[in-house]
C-alpha cells in the first residue's frame, strides 16, 4: 500500500495525476515539486489570448490554490528536483532537503531545442515554453516592431497569428519546403501559408539561420540565413521544436531514449517510477510504435493512466491522441498519427476554409486533421479507435456523415 508519492514537474500531466489520486481515494502524503515560481498552469494559452493580452494569469491556472489546500498537496514551487536515489526511494531538491517516496512520477515535460548558431543568446532572442518566455516576448510585441520567427511549426505560427493582431511585422523563416511539415500534409500547409500571407505575415522556406547579429548595444539586430539574406529584427522567437526533459532519469539510471522510456501503464525501468506527459516515451498498441508526444491530451490521459496504475487499477494506455493549434479563426484538430500513410484524401474544399484532411494506410483511416469541421474531429477519434477502413469515395462528400461512411 502507498503511502507516500511524489511527483516531479508541476505541469498538465502532474495536475491530472493529482485529480486522479484523489479522487480514486489515496489519502497517503502527495508532494509536487515544480522548478517554476506560479501554480500549474496551460501553456496553450502562452502563444494564442495570453499572448495578445486577452487572458490574465489567473485564467492560466490548471486549478485554482484553493484546490491543492483541499486535497491535501503539498505544492513545493520554484524548487527543482537535483537527484534520485533510487536506493533509498528519496529525491534531493535544490535547496538540499530531501523527501522520501513509495513511489515516484516524472512530469518533467519538455524544453525548447536550442538553435545552434552564434548568436543565439542575444538580447531579444527568445524561446517560448513558460509564463515568464511569454511576458519577455510580449514586452517586445509593440505595434510596428519586427519580429522574425526561426521555425514554421505550430507554435511559431500561432505566435505569428497573435503578433499581426498586435501589429507587429512578422517574417518566419521556415528551412523546410513547407510550415507544420512534420505534422501535417501538403494541402493544410499550402492553406496555413495562403492564410499567414493573407494576414501579412512573411513566410520564408527552405531557408536556413547561419548566425544572429547584434547591435551595438548586444541587442540582436538581424537575423542572417546561408543565402546571404540578412533579416532586421527587433525581436527573435526560436521555435525550432523541444527537447524532453529527462536528465534527471538519465542520471539515476533509467532507460532513456527521446525521453524516458515507459511501458503501456506508465512505468520506467523501475517499478516504483513512472512517468507522463511531454518527458515519456511511450508504446502505442494502436500505432504499433513507441511514440513521445507534445500535447495536453496525452499529458492528461497519461497523467491519468499513470494516477491508476499507481493505485493498483491497471490501465495500460492506449487512446487515439489528437492535438489543436489556433491561428486565426482557422481552428485546426489533428485526430490520430498521419505519418506513415499511403492516402490522403480531402473531405471538402480547403478554399472554403472548412475541410478534413484523411490520412489511410492500407485503407484503414489512422488520423484526420479537421479545419474548421467539428463533427468530422468528434467522428474521427471513434473511427480511428475502430480502425475502420472508410469507402473512400464517401470520404471524400463533405455531404455524408464521417460517421456513416463505413
Ligand atoms: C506556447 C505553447 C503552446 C502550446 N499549444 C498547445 C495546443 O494548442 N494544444 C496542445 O495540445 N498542446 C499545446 N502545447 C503543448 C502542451 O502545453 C504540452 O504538451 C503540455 O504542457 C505537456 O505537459 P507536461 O505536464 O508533460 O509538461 P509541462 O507542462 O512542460 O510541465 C513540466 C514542468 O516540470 C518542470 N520541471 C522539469 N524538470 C524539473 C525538475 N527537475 N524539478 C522540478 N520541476 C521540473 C518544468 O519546468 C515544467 O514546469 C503548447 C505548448 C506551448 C509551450
Amino acid at each position: 500500500m502507498l503511502e507516500n508519492i511524489v511527483i516531479v514537474g508541476a505541469g498538465q500531466a502532474a495536475v491530472q495525476a493529482i485529480d486522479t489520486l484523489r479522487r480514486r481515494g489515496f489519502t497517503g502524503s502527495l508532494t509536487v515539486v515544480g522548478d517554476e515560481p506560479w501554480l500549474p498552469y496551460q501553456r496553450p494559452p502562452l502563444s494564442k489570448k495570453y499572448l495578445a493580452g486577452e487572458a490574465g494569469r489567473e485564467r492560466l491556472l490548471l486549478r485554482p490554490q484553493q484546490f491543492y489546500g483541499q486535497h491535501s498537496v503539498e505544492v513545493r514551487s520554484g524548487r527543482r528536483v537535483e537527484e534520485i536515489s533510487r536506493r533509498e526511494q528519496r529525491v534531493r531538491l535544490d535547496d538540499g532537503s530531501t523527501l522520501a517516496y513509495d513511489a515516484l512520477l516524472l512530469a518533467t515535460g519538455a524544453r525548447p531545442r536550442p538553435l545552434e548558431v552564434p548568436g543565439a543568446n542575444l538580447e531579444g532572442v527568445h524561446a517560448l515554453r513558460t509564463l515568464a518566455d511569454a511576458d519577455r516576448i510580449r514586452a517586445g510585441l509593440s505595434a510596428g516592431a519586427r519580429l522574425v520567427i526561426v521555425g514554421g511549426g505550430y507554435v511559431g505560427l500561432e505566435v505569428a497569428a497573435t503578433a499581426r493582431h498586435l501589429g507587429v511585422t512578422v517574417t518566419v523563416l521556415e528551412m523546410a519546403d513547407r510550415v507544420m511539415g512534420r505534422v501535417t500534409c501538403p494541402a493544410v500547409s499550402a492553406l496555413y501559408e495562403a492564410e499567414h500571407a493573407r494576414h501579412g505575415v512573411s513566410i520564408l522556406r527552405n531557408i536556413r539561420v547561419r548566425a544572429l547579429a547584434a547591435r551595438n548595444d548586444g541587442r540582436v539586430r538581424a537575423v542572417l540565413t546561408e543565402d546571404g539574406g540578412e533579416h532586421p529584427a527587433d525581436i527573435v522567437l526560436i521555435g525550432v521544436g523541444v527537447l524532453p526533459v529527462a536528465e534527471l532519469a538519465a542520471a539515476a539510471g533509467l532507460a532513456c531514449d527521446n525521453g524516458v522510456v515507459v511501458d503501456e501503464y506508465c512505468r520506467t525501468s523501475d517499478p516504483a517510477i513512472y512517468a507522463a506527459g511531454d518527458c515519456a516515451n511511450h508504446p502505442s498498441p494502436h500505432y504499433g510504435r513507441r511514440l513521445r508526444l507534445e500535447s495536453v491530451d496525452n499529458a492528461f490521459e497519461q497523467g491519468t493512466s499513470a494516477a491508476l496504475n499507481l493505485l493498483g487499477m491497471t490501465t495500460a494506455h492506449d487512446k487515439v491522441p489528437w492535438f489543436w493549434s489556433d491561428q486565426y479563426d482557422l481552428k485546426l484538430v489533428i485526430v490520430g498519427i498521419g505519418q506513415g500513410y499511403d492516402s490522403l484524401v480531402l473531405r471538402g474544399d480547403p478554399a472554403s476554409r472548412a475541410f478534413s484532411a484523411c490520412y489511410l494506410r492500407a485503407g484503414e483511416l489512422i488520423a484526420l486533421d479537421s479545419i474548421n469541421t467539428p463533427k468530422d474531429q468528434m467522428a474521427a477519434r471513434r473511427l480511428i479507435a475502430a480502425r475502420a477502413r472508410p469507402d473512400p469515395d464517401r470520404l471524400a462528400d463533405p455531404g455524408s456523415a464521417l460517421k456513416d461512411v463505413c
